[in-house]
């Protein structure tokens, strides 16, 4: 296992270095020309893993069972997961990716057709906020639907293709295979759902009759008469926007990037050499969105963001210096394979931790952004807005987590009909009368971006089970400002371990429990 570790990293560490870099530059600049060498250097480097011989000796490693010391039996299992991933016969993968680039096309062509004028998916998320015109309000979203059609039958080949793949190398479908490769077992998040389920159903129940009563009022209409398009968004992933607080005008004479990196030096996790390499504010061609990269696992971490002062760029540069953080303080005496997050959805945990805090007056009133008197007027509606976001969420991620994981197990039976029986259950919302049409082909994550879904609620969930853990052990106050026992204990029991251990291990020896919803529905169930 050492030689063959020692083989693996002269080969991978320079090629991951070159895919981090030149991805990094493609994003910076824009460019057709970076963008092509960004897109073969990442075919290099995810080459090395279809080495058909080096899988085989690493299965002959793994079936000996004969390996004890547990920081080469984590590399094994790791590797043997990239490995295994690598091992689909090339054919099948380019055919995958033509049929992703041809559906993506129809997505990205598709445009809403209300009274011959064509709405971009911003126009229409407009309407379906302001319109307070049921008929309006209906129209939108059903013109926003005609997409599934349209791809339907794409999805669906998709799938089955997927499905085929996942079980020549020894899995019963793709949804199976993607979270076994990534280190997760289906039962075991599914457990971590039904908890989430269970603990959160009640009042959710409860908040949807405020929602609806409020909606009944807003369109001057009964709740019985309440549909899928009169709550603010295509899907009702996000929450309606009932408890106003104008976040922005608090940030607007501020500078996000200085709260941000005194705030995270106060707590012991100085960011100065990420900031230095980063790429912080808007230009030409430059990618519009943000996100954090590791790019040597040797220090070299930057995030490339749009900055603005308003309050979406402060949780963002909170959010992306979260991962920064985690990355830039692993253990450099670990091996390369090991120096990562635990999983992805551990680092999702501590940006979206950090990244809540940006509207949290508690916060914002210890960062001097807001005073005493403006903290405690806003905080009740604050909290509000938060958990309603926060619930939402959680049970709209049940939606796509259930309906995901039954169609890749039987993507024959009436998909249609599966996907309104989990809105109906899991976000309690209306079926339109005999409605029977693919609307969960709509939605691009379905096809496009399949089985990752889940990782964003369980990032959600283990954000407040850290958070909760570190308010009633660690920290003196909500916020951590000034505290840098918070960052110690981040460092020492998240970021160093880096991926040494199993995901829900580095959560016990972290907070003493697997990771559990328990937290979640403290923080925001009442
Ligand atoms: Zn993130």
């Amino acid at each position: 296992m050492k030689a063959f570790i020692a083989s693996y990293e002269s080969k991978a560490i320079p090629l991951y270095k070159e895919a981090a870099l030149a991805s990094w530059n493609a994003n910076v600049t824009g460019s057709n020309e970076d963008f092509s060498k960004s897109e073969k250097a990442s075919f290099e480097y995810a080459k090395l893993f279809t080495d058909k011989d080096a899988f085989a000796e690493l299965k002959e490693i793994k079936e000996s069972g004969a390996l004890q010391d547990p920081l080469l039996t984590r590399q094994l299992e790791l590797l043997y997961n990239s490995f295994l991933g690598g091992q689909v016969d090339t054919a099948l993968i380019a055919e995958q990716i033509k049929m992703e680039t041809e559906v993506n096309k129809k997505y990205a062509n598709f445009r809403v057709n209300i009274n011959d004028k064509s709405l971009s998916d911003n126009e229409v998320e407009d309407i379906l906020r302001n319109s307070t015109k049921s008929d309006e309000l209906r129209k939108t979203w059903e013109g926003s639907k005609l997409i599934g059609p349209v791809v339907e039958a794409d999805v669906i080949k998709l799938v089955k293709h997927r499905n085929m793949i996942a079980q020549k190398i020894g899995f019963n479908n793709y949804h199976e295979m993607s979270l076994k490769l990534s280190g997760q077992d289906p039962e075991e998040v599914t457990k971590i759902f039904d908890e989430l389920d269970n603990l959160t159903r009640d009042n959710f129940a409860q908040l949807k009759n405020e929602i609806d009563a409020y909606f009944a009022k807003r369109y001057k209409i009964v709740v019985s008469e309440l549909r899928p398009w009169h709550y603010q968004n295509r899907y009702f992933q996000e929450a309606p926007e009932i408890y106003t607080v104008d976040f922005d005008k608090y940030f607007e004479n501020q500078d996000p990037v200085k709260l941000a990196s005194a705030y995270y030096d106060g707590i012991g996790l100085n960011v100065d050499a990420i900031l230095a390499k980063s790429d912080l504010y808007e230009k030409p061609g430059k990618n519009q969105h943000a996100f954090c990269s590791d790019l040597d696992k040797e220090g070299d971490v930057r995030t490339l963001d749009n900055i603005r002062p308003d309050s979406y760029w402060m949780n963002t540069i909170m959010h992306e210096l979260g991962h920064g953080v985690y990355s830039y303080y692993n253990d450099r005496e670990l091996p390369f394979t090991l120096r990562d997050a635990a999983h992805t959805f551990t680092t999702e945990a501590i940006a979206n931790m950090f990244g809540r805090l940006a509207t949290d007056p508690q916060w914002m009133l210890n960062m001097g952004v807001i005073d005493k008197k403006e903290s405690e007027k806003i905080a009740e509606n604050s909290f509000k807005a938060l958990r309603l976001q926060m619930l939402v969420f959680s049970r709209w991620a049940q939606v796509m987590y259930r309906f995901e994981k039954s169609m890749y197990e039987n993507p024959d039976q009436n998909l249609n009909e599966l996907w309104w029986n989990m809105v109906e259950k899991y976000q309690m919302l209306a079926k339109p009368v005999d409605r029977n049409m693919p609307d969960w082909a709509t939605k691009i994550h379905v096809a496009l971006y399949p089985c990752y879904y889940h990782n964003y609620l369980l990032g959600e969930m283990l954000a407040s089970q850290l958070y909760i853990y570190m308010t009633e052990n660690i920290a003196k106050n909500q916020s951590f400002v000034g505290e840098k026992e918070a960052g110690n204990y981040l460092k020492e029991k998240v970021f160093i371990p880096g991926s040494r251990y199993y995901w829900n291990d580095m959560i016990e020896k972290a907070t003493g429990e697997k990771l559990t919803a328990k937290y979640y529905a403290k923080q925001f169930v009442q």
